[in-house]
């Protein structure tokens, strides 16, 4: 290197050192699990070539908790969850926020249990169902945000697939019927009862039919039943309120078992069949709108930074824009192949992740993650990241860094 270039380097240095000091920062970092390969790649989007790579049990579901300062790697069919610091950390000074960014990096031993599956972020608490320990550990998120895992567990009566999930000072917990089951069938879901923190019942049973897809919006939970989506909210002295919200008699016969709920307006989005969304105004009317799909859902997500709009990914290969509002597909584009849904649940599909004005998809048949904008569902970027890359994640961004 010459003593101009190395001039011009320092130069350039001190530029950017001065500009870090003054204006926001913004930076997104996503992760990607592998389907075959038990690993985490991870790459910030302005520099995606840098690469953290983590070594994991088992295939992991991604899901940022603690607001994204953590990234739970769920392994579900290895017993065990990963918590790994994402290294992007927004702290909240009222007027403005402050950006920290570090080097991801693993947080204490894996959690273990038998079959960890559903995770819910809520109260300041992360909480790990574990399927067939009968148990959820429930996680602080400020210790976890601190790089230590502190857990308190929650015990169950029966074992089953479900959620448990602080709310409004006692544990919302999914509840299985105590009848025999065949061999290694899956109890019945009943619906969802109040109890305090050892356990114990304080309130009645909420039926909801084979509860499954909780979701947090407002004050409230909602969670898809056989006979409709069953809501909870505080009520009058601590207790429960909920309301079951049937399926409109004019809906075709289907149910909804996946729930996303929006951060910043009360409003949730769910599947509503393989071919459908349903879009539920807990407090509103009418709840429930239903907008029809062209072909079946792959995956969909909300838009943290514009909460009224949701993306949708479906079998033929094509994205759409949901205004939630609207109840209406309103831009569709075509942004890989076809990923039929035909087959297992668990084939290697597209998973969506969304951050500002971004929708980064993974492309497991292609070794990618696509960048897609949100504005006109076109693709910005794509990054090579090898494998089959599947279950994704984004976090990140704009702070001060003063
Ligand atoms: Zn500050
Ligand atoms: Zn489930």
């Amino acid at each position: 290197m010459t003593f101009t270039a190395l001039r011009g380097a320092g130069l350039a240095l001190l530029l950017a050192t001065a500009a870090q000091a003054e204006d926001p920062v913004e930076a997104y970092r996503v992760f990607v699990a592998d389907h075959a390969e038990p690993k985490v790649t991870a790459f910030d989007l302005n520099a995606p070539g840098t690469r953290w790579e983590f070594e994991i049990a088992g295939q992991a579901k991604l899901i940022p908790v603690a607001d994204g300062a953590v990234i739970a790697a769920v392994q579900s069919d290895a017993d065990q969850v990963r918590f790994i610091a994402s290294g992007v950390t927004l702290e909240d000074h009222g007027d403005h926020a402050d950006i920290a960014i570090s080097d991801p990096a693993a947080i204490g031993a894996p959690l273990t249990g038998a079959r960890p599956f559903h995770v819910v972020d809520h109260g300041g608490e992360t909480v790990i169902h574990f399927d067939r320990g009968g148990r959820a550990d429930l996680l602080s998120n400020a210790a976890l945000k601190d790089g230590r895992i502190e857990i308190a567990q929650f015990p169950q009566a029966r074992a089953h697939h479900g959620f448990a999930a602080p709310f409004g000072g006692v544990i919302l917990s999914t509840v299985a019927s105590d009848a025999p089951v065949e061999g290694d069938a899956a109890p019945v879901r009943l619906g969802l009862r109040a109890f305090d923190r050892s356990g114990s019942p304080v309130g009645d049973l909420a039926p909801c039919g084979g509860i499954h897809g909780e979701a947090f919006s407002g004050a409230y939970l909602a969670a898809g039943c056989a006979e409709g989506v069953l809501t909870a909210t505080p009520g009058p002295n601590g207790a429960i309120a909920y309301r079951m919200l049937p399926y409109p008699a004019d809906f075709p016969a289907a149910t909804t078992g996946t729930l996303l709920g929006a951060k910043a307006m009360q409003i949730f989005l769910g599947n509503h069949g393989p071919d459908g969304l349903v879009v539920v105004d807990p407090a509103g009317e009418p709840a429930m709108t239903r907008v029809a799909l062209p072909f079946r859902r792959v995956d969909f997500a909300l838009d943290p930074a514009d909460p009224a709009m949701a993306y949708v990914l479906t079998e033929d290969g094509r994205l759409h824009r949901v205004d939630l509002l609207a109840a209406k597909i309103t831009a569709s584009a075509p942004v890989t192949g076809t990923y039929s849904m035909d087959g297992h649940w668990n084939d290697p599909r597209p998973r969506l992740a969304v951050a500002d004005g971004i929708i980064a998809m993974s492309d497991p048949r292609a070794g990618l993650a696509r960048l897609i904008s949100t504005e006109t569902l076109k693709e910005t970027g794509r990054i090579e990241i090898g494998g089959q890359p599947y279950d994704i994640a984004i976090v990140g961004g704009a702070g001060a860094t003063h």
